[in-house]
């Protein structure tokens, strides 16, 4: 029989909208050329391409030319950092933080073992970074700037139009990983003023897979995945089609659903939230509380570990996790949370609810209900054996 789920995960991936499985499907089906053919059954969906790229480029504020489609975030991630150390072979220093996800900082901690210096900027307990420090750690040889937009672990929001400001006073391209942000945040690379920014279909709504990678017009651009000439000779590999139009579905319906979707999530966040440190002693969270992510919180039960809660949620039919799923069924405590100076203790015991377009009040009273007597009766297992 399948198992009601409550889904409190959605910085993991999110459940693909009905919507863009209606928009993809016809390119599995029926329109399964290959878009670079030179008869009309595959070049036709060049089109498809081009109108997905419209709608992800409109997501941000971007021109579709600066649009380049990747397979992933993780993809999007290490291909800025590359192109900028690539383009400038001169400039040998990336500047990133100590808490960016793992698609950053295993790829910077892979090239500082090949003779790149890397610095990985600090953050306070609210896990905040100090814009003094970051301004005076740039270099001369720096080559990036790389700093996520939002946490995926606690959602504390950088403020990037800052940073992308203090990048261009010192003449240093500007790295973005805003993942978690499409549907939340208003996304205007305008604005934000950044060379490079990466995006994940999977995070709104769209399915794994596919992502992409914004770069700035006149941004000179190093290709990483090379092979044959598609995305204009940005990206070889032949193209997603389905989940590249999948995923500009998905960034409409997350541009039409930012007007009154971000609020409502909030409040359920927050009421979330709130429930869980009123009911429950000895918790607390973890990270600012505002500028934060809508959708997210971080919160540590104090002398239990987040496995135990874990495993008696999922029991309850409940999907949560401990950090980032990318690191999941990894001892160590997470990183984001050390970087913040929680004893690793703490780290341990903290978990993180992440809230989406389908999540409701019932599934918010039904958590609240369940979490309560999980952790009385890891407690109670505890104290008493
Ligand atoms: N950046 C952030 C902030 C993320 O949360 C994630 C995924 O969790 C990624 C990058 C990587 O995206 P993908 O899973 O598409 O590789």
């Amino acid at each position: 029989m399948k198992r009601r789920i409550y889904y409190f995960d959605n910085n993991a991936t999110t459940r693909v909208a009905p919507e863009v499985v209606a928009a993809m499907s016809p390119f599995l089906t029926e329109f399964w050329g290959n878009p670079s053919s030179s008869y009309f059954f595959g070049h036709q969906l060049a089109r498809h391409l081009e109108e997905a790229r419209a709608s992800v480029a409109a997501l941000i504020n971007a021109d579709p030319r600066e649009i380049v489609f990747t397979s992933c975030g993780t993809e999007s991630n290490n291909s800025a950092i590359q192109s900028a150390l690539t383009a400038h072979p001169k400039k040998r220093h990336i500047l990133t933080t100590a808490v960016e996800h793992a698609s950053n900082f295993k790829f910077c901690e892979h090239l500082a073992t090949q003779g790149y210096a890397v610095t990985f900027l600090p953050v306070d307990s609210e896990g905040a970074l100090d814009l003094r420090l970051l301004e005076k750690s740039i270099r001369a040889d720096t080559a990036l700037v790389s700093v996520m937009w939002a946490n995926n672990e606690t959602g504390v929001i950088f403020p990037i139009e800052e940073i992308a400001a203090i990048c261009r006073n010192k003449d240093v391209l500007c790295h973005t990983d805003p993942v978690q942000a499409p549907g939340k945040l208003k996304m205007d690379v305008k604005k934000l003023g950044v060379d490079f920014l990466s995006l994940s279909a999977h995070k709104l709504h769209a399915p794994k897979g596919v992502g992409a990678l914004y770069v700035k017009r006149r941004v000179k651009y190093q290709p990483y995945v090379m092979g044959g000439g598609q995305e204009r000779g940005r990206r070889g590999g032949t193209e997603n089609v389905a989940g590249i139009v999948a995923f500009g579905r998905a960034a409409e319906l997350a541009m039409a659903n930012l007007r009154d979707e971000p609020k409502r999530i909030r409040a359920l966040r927050d009421r979330l939230e709130n429930g869980i440190l009123r009911l429950i002693p000895g918790s607390s969270r973890n990270g600012a509380k505002e500028p934060r992510l809508p959708n997210t919180t971080n919160i540590a039960f104090e002398g239990l570990e987040a496995e135990g809660i874990l495993l008696l949620l999922d029991q309850a039919g409940i999907c949560a996790s401990s950090g980032s799923a990318c690191t999941t069924g990894s001892l160590d405590p997470s990183h984001v949370l050390t970087a913040m100076s929680c004893s690793a203790a703490r780290a341990r015991g903290s978990i993180r609810l992440s809230l989406g377009m389908y999540n409701t009040d019932a599934e918010v009273a039904y958590l609240l209900k369940q979490l309560p007597g999980i952790i009385e009766r890891l407690r109670g297992n505890e104290i008493g054996g």
